[in-house]
C-alpha cells in the first residue's frame, strides 16, 4: 500500500432547501491508502452519494478538509478542480453515463480529449481499454445496442482509460442482474490487483461484505470502518447470499446549485471544444 491517495478531515456538508436544513454529512474522517479496495455502505439517503461528490470534487464541503492526490482542494478553482479528477479519478455511475450518440469507442476516447492526446494515440489506448473489458469486439456499436453489463463495462473502459489512480463508482451493479453484477465486481477486482485505488458506494450489504474494508454510514456520520482481509469479491452476488436491496425511496429533491457533467467528471463550460468532437 502506498500514500494517502484520499484524506477526509471532518467534512460536513449541508443542503439548503428552503427554511430546511438536510444536513447530509456530520463531520466524516477517514484516509485511503493507494491501492485499497473500499466500500461505503449505507442506506438510502445516508449521504453515500454525497460522501463521493465530496471525494470525486464534484462538489464542495461546507466545512472540512478534503484532499485528493495529497492536494488540498478547498482553495483550487474549478478549472484546477476539472483537471485534477480528470487526471486522477475515474467515474462509474449506476446509470452508466453513456453520451448514446456516440460509439463505444468515441465514449470511451473522450476523456483523453483532455489530455491533449492526439487522436491516433487516444483511439489506440481507448481500444487497449475496451479488450481488457472484453468489448474489443463492440467498439463501434451505440450504447443502446449494448446490455447492461456491456454498458457498464464501456463505463469502466472511460474511467480506467486515463489510467487514473481512483476510481469511485457509485452504486455500479444497482442497475445489473446478479450474475453480471458479479462479474463487474471481479472486473472491478483486476482493476485493483492492478494497484488502482477503487472506491465502491453501495446501499448492498452484499457488496459491503466482499470488499476488503467497508466504510459502514449512517445519517451523515461513519458508524464502523472494518477491514476485513478474507473478503471474496466473487461472494458479493453468490446465490446463498441475501439479496436485501432496497427500493430507493426518497423525498422529491430540488437541486439548486448546476451539476457537473459527471461523464468526465468536468463542468463542460471549461471545454469549449466539446461540440466538435
Ligand atoms: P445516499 O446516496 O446515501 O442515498 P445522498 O448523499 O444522496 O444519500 O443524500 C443524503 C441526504 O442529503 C438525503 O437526505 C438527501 O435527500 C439530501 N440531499 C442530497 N443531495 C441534495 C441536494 N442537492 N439538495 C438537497 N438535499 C440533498
Ligand atoms: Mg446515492
Amino acid at each position: 500500500m502506498g500514500e494517502n491517495v484520499i484524506l477526509m478531515s471532518d467534512v460536513k456538508k449541508t443542503y439548503i432547501m428552503g427554511e430546511e436544513k438536510v444536513h447530509a454529512l456530520r463531520g466524516v474522517s477517514f484516509s485511503v491508502r493507494q491501492g485499497e479496495f473500499l466500500s461505503i455502505m449505507g442506506p438510502s439517503g445516508s449521504g453515500k452519494s454525497t460522501c463521493m461528490n465530496m471525494i470525486g470534487c464534484l462538489d464542495r464541503p461546507t466545512s472540512g478538509i478534503v484532499k485528493i492526490g495529497g492536494k488540498e482542494t478547498a482553495k483550487m478553482t474549478e478549472k484546477e478542480l476539472a483537471v485534477l479528477r480528470n487526471k486522477t479519478i475515474g467515474f462509474v455511475f449506476q446509470q452508466y453515463h453513456l453520451l448514446p450518440s456516440m460509439t463505444v469507442l468515441e465514449n470511451v476516447m473522450m476523456p483523453l480529449r483532455y489530455q491533449g492526446i492526439e487522436k491516433n494515440l487516444r483511439r489506440d489506448m481507448a481500444l487497449d481499454a475496451l479488450s481488457k473489458v472484453s468489448l474489443g469486439d463492440r467498439v463501434n456499436h451505440l450504447p443502446n445496442e449494448l446490455s447492461g453489463g456491456q454498458k457498464q463495462r464501456v463505463a469502466i473502459a472511460r474511467a480506467t482509460v486515463t489510467r487514473p489512480s481512483i476510481i469511485l463508482a457509485d452504486e455500479p451493479t444497482g442497475a445489473l442482474d446478479s450474475k453480471t453484477g458479479r462479474s463487474v465486481m471481479e472486473l472491478f477486482g483486476e482493476i485493483n490487483a492492478a494497484g488502482t485505488t477503487i472506491v465502491i458506494v453501495t446501499h448492498d450489504p452484499r457488496i459491503g461484505d466482499s470488499t476488503r474494508r467497508c466504510i459502514r454510514i449512517f445519517d451523515g456520520q461513519i458508524q464502523s470502518d472494518t477491514e476485513n482481509p478474507d473478503a471474496d469479491l466473487s461472494l458479493a452476488f453468490s446465490e446463498d447470499s441475501v439479496d436485501s436491496r432496497i427500493v430507493e425511496i426518497r423525498p422529491k429533491m430540488v437541486v439548486k446549485e448546476k451539476p457537473k457533467n459527471p461523464i468526465i467528471g468536468i463542468d463542460l463550460d471549461f471545454l469549449p471544444d466539446y461540440a466538435e468532437f
